[in-house]
């Protein structure tokens, strides 16, 4: 099977710093090729993921020019788009895995029966491009896929009709994770902002007297000389002033910025508890498996993935109410590293998330040969 990966022109795979979706693909790839799967990637000319062939329509990610206005940067994502349609009409891709936001999804079903059949991964709160989503019709060869039931379960009727199952994300961690020793604070990673809910952890901690670390960026800003100087207007930099920062006493509660790679492995680990204080339904909780994978609890509140990646009890605590939480932190103690760690080892490999990947692409196929078949007869 000859698959081409769209992985988008904004950061190369693996990423250097910050990447999500870059991760996911990073850590998907290697695992479809050892199962026989020939990979073409389509990303960035300085991406060093080993893979069988590679496209890239620009030298390097364009990351630094998502927040521009949309009037300077539009032809940044068309101009990657034609790189991937010309490679699809050479004729020898039998599927395409898509993870490009909203315009990987319209490029596919444009392209008509022609090309092959596509898999587009929402990685996305689907609450996000009504006008898209809203009514989209893939013309049977273009499917999606989730990365959790629940986030499914939001998605407007039009686009969860081609929607063929959910495959939660995985981390490299749940193999191999760093041996750390705990030390006595919460920690809470991930962008911060209204719907990670960064706000609640930090009066959380002073009300019941735990040490929290916040770790991740505000907005497109990493540190605290880039924070300074922001752009007020940012809607997270707002939030920030205003319902976080006021609770940054760099004691009690501390905000260390983005932390990446090994130190970020090691400040998972090395926490007591991994708080998502969440107001939005998180779509597929990367951070959330990472914790497990590196033997750290999570207390969080019970919306979007977090109850079907944490069993309440045993690798986590969870509640809907949101006064409840500062209890589950001090109560955190009692869930066990060890099974956290054999939770991640059995449900959030990569080994496991390509074999769900691959399950899709086989029953894609599988569903689309029908097509044709019925095509067909109906012609004769
Ligand atoms: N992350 C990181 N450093 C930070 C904050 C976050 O490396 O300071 C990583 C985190 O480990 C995870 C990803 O960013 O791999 C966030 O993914 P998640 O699905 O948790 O949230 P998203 O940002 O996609 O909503």
């Amino acid at each position: 099977m000859k698959v081409l990966l769209n992985a988008g022109p904004w950061l190369p795979v693996p990423p250097h710093g910050y990447g999500g979706i870059e991760n996911i693909v990073a850590t998907l790839v290697p695992e479809l090729r050892r199962l026989g799967v020939e990979v073409v990637l389509a990303t960035v000319g300085d991406s060093e993921l080993p893979v069988d062939e590679k496209i890239a329509a620009f030298p390097s990610g364009k990351f630094e020019l998502l927040q521009r206005p949309y009037n300077q940067v539009c032809g940044v994502v068309p101009a990657h788009q034609l790189a991937v349609t010309r490679r699809l009409a050479e004729g020898d891709i039998d599927l395409l895995h898509d993870h490009v936001e909203a315009a990987g999804l319209m490029t596919a079903a444009a392209l008509g029966p022609a090309a092959p059949p596509a898999l587009h991964t929402l990685h996305w709160d689907l609450k996000k491009h009504p006008e898209l989503y809203g009514a989209f019709d893939g013309g049977g060869r273009v499917v999606v896929n989730g990365v959790s039931a629940d986030q499914l379960t939001h998605a407007p009727a039009a686009l969860r009709a081609h929607a063929i199952g959910h495959v939660h994300l995985a981390t490299p961690l749940a193999v191999d994770p760093p041996v750390t020793g705990k030390q006595g604070y919460a920690v809470v990673l991930g962008r911060i902002n209204a719907g990670k809910g960064q706000d609640l952890a930090a009066r959380l901690a002073h009300e019941y007297g735990f040490d929290l670390v916040l770790a991740g960026p505000v907005g497109p800003y990493h540190d605290a000389d880039a924070l300074a100087a922001a752009d007020p207007q940012n809607p997270d930099v707002a939030f920030w002033r205003e319902h976080v920062a006021p609770h940054v006493d760099g004691d009690r509660v501390r905000w260390v910025g983005t932390v990446v790679g090994p130190a970020r492995d090691d400040l998972l680990a090395s926490a007591r508890v991994s708080l998502f204080p969440l107001r939005w339904n998180e779509p597929g909780g990367t951070a959330i498996v990472e914790s497990l994978a590196l033997g750290t609890p999570v207390v969080g509140i019970s919306r979007g993935c977090l109850p079907e990646l944490i069993e309440h009890g045993r690798t986590g605590l969870h509640t809907t109410d949101e006064r409840e939480l500062g209890e589950l932190v001090l109560k955190a103690g009692r869930i066990e590293p060890a099974e956290c760690q054999a939770e991640a080892a059995r449900r959030f490999t990569p080994a496991v998330m390509a074999a769900g990947y691959l399950e899709l692409y086989e029953r894609l196929l599988s569903l689309t040969v029908r097509i044709d078949a019925d095509a067909q007869s109906a012609t004769v």
